[in-house]
């Protein structure tokens, strides 16, 4: 079946046979019966199909898993209980204490941490590099240990577009997959796969729940990574697996290798496993997820134009105006819709951003981004506070800036909101 976008998000993961629920249901149990132990045992040894444990996997979960992999057009998808525990999976499924990664400075404070602090401690490296470098420059990055590398298709909150082309064609180059985390635009927008991308993770908390209900992560495999071309690099996927009486990933699974182990093996040992309920309600936001990047893209784009044209705004970041300076790879990778998150710096510094802030009513200050209710953070004063004014302008942010997530709301609504409020500078 190849069904368009907005029908999968309707439709894909679930379909009731005679008599069945009509909405996906809510298996709301760990455990799994079967009649013999021999029945059990081939599942334990990955043998035969099905549900035993849902530490492993969850019939609600599944759904939700298919749903979002016929969405990124991948081979599996594994959900996890956070975008933190996906990027985490994405990662150690193939890195190991002694190997090393090349990440994209402009991502998620969170994975940043996660690499710098919390891998860095468990002996895998990072090195980390200007989304704008050169070739050379990236190339300069890898170490005969390199095994991944990682970007943000549009980066949170920098608004960075990652060039494919230039992070996939070095991974490639190397003989490593490109893994990319792609919150902001969702498969809406943007399909990574299609631009050579190995593997894709999510932060479904964001846009794909959509209505700042619930927590969750997802990692896709696209399938297309030659893991037995590469073996002496990933022999954790090439060689045998003594955990499963001497099982092969990539024999035994095909292009399907990397995403199986990531559950048989990670989630197994580690457990970071989405629960039914919340993939009961993370599905009831995906099939609205389509509707509703709409609006988001329509809504940021013209409040973004609007902003440029206020006397009390100094500048505006939005990938998808002309003149940013990320216009071109938004139109070659994401048809001109980045995504519903703008910033923008207020014209008086740290004190008329904070002023401009408490004058808001429509937009609350919160910290999150991408969800369908207009959302508004100062990240001077609010995530970066222990910094100063230079520390902040060294890492990418100004004291002035305003990270700002439309809504789905009425636009003349929002900009009534802002321009109210910059009104009062
Ligand atoms: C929020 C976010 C994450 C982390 O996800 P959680 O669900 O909060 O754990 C990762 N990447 C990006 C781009 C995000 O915006």
């Amino acid at each position: 079946m190849a069904y368009k976008q907005d029908t999968i998000c309707v439709q894909a993961g679930y379909e009731p046979k005679n008599g069945e629920p009509r909405v996906v249901p809510i298996v709301q149990s760990t455990t799994f019966a079967y009649e013999t132990s021999q029945g059990m045992g081939d599942l334990f040894d990955l043998k035969a199909d099905g549900f035993f444990y849902s530490r492993l996997a969850n019939p609600t979960v599944a759904c939700v898993e298919k749903k979002i992999n016929e969405l990124e057009g991948g081979v599996g998808a594994m959900l996890c209980a956070s975008g933190q525990s996906a990027t985490m999976s994405a990662i150690c499924n193939i890195v190991h204490a002694g190997q090393h990664v090349v990440c994209s400075s402009a991502v998620y404070g969170g994975t940043f941490n996660l690499l710098y602090v919390t891998l860095k401690q468990l002996g895998i490296d990072s090195t980390f590099v200007s989304p704008d470098c050169t070739e050379e420059e990236l190339e300069a990055a890898f170490k005969p240990e390199t095994r991944l590398v990682f970007g943000e298709s549009v980066s949170n909150p920098s608004l960075n577009v990652l060039d494919f082309e230039k992070f996939v064609g070095a991974a490639h180059r190397h003989g490593v997959p490109c893994a990319v985390d792609n919150t902001f635009p969702t498969p809406i927008n943007c399909r990574p796969f299609e631009y050579g991308v190995d593997i894709v993770t999510h932060s479904t908390t964001k846009y794909m729940d959509g209505h700042a209900c619930v927590l969750g992560g997802v990692v896709v495999d696209s399938g297309n990574f030659d893991w037995m071309a590469n073996a002496d690099k990933f022999p954790m996927l090439t060689t045998p697996d003594e955990s499963y009486h001497g099982l092969v990933y990539a024999k035994a699974f095909g292009k399907a290798a990397y995403i199986t182990k990531a559950r048989v093996h990670l989630m197994r040992d580690m457990g970071m496993m989405m629960s039914p309920n919340s993939a009961f309600l993370l599905n009831l936001g995906l099939e609205t997820l389509a509707l509703r990047m709409e609006r988001h893209n329509s809504n940021a784009l013209a409040l973004a134009g609007a902003l440029r044209e206020n006397k009390n705004v100094a500048w505006v970041n939005y990938p998808a105006l002309s003149g940013d300076k990320e216009y071109e790879k938004c139109m070659k990778y994401m048809n001109g819709k980045p995504c519903g998150v703008i910033s923008f710096g207020v014209k008086g510094g740290r004190a008329a951003a904070e002023k401009f802030m408490g004058a808001l009513k429509l937009a609350r200050i919160v910290t999150h981004v991408a969800d369908a209710r207009t959302c508004v953070l100062h990240p001077a004063s609010s995530t970066h506070r222990q910094m100063d004014d230079e520390q902040l302008i060294n890492c990418g942010i100004r004291p002035e800036m305003v990270r700002f997530s439309c809504g789905i709301e009425n636009i003349e609504d929002i900009k009534r909101d802002v321009f109210d409020a910059l009104a009062t500078l």
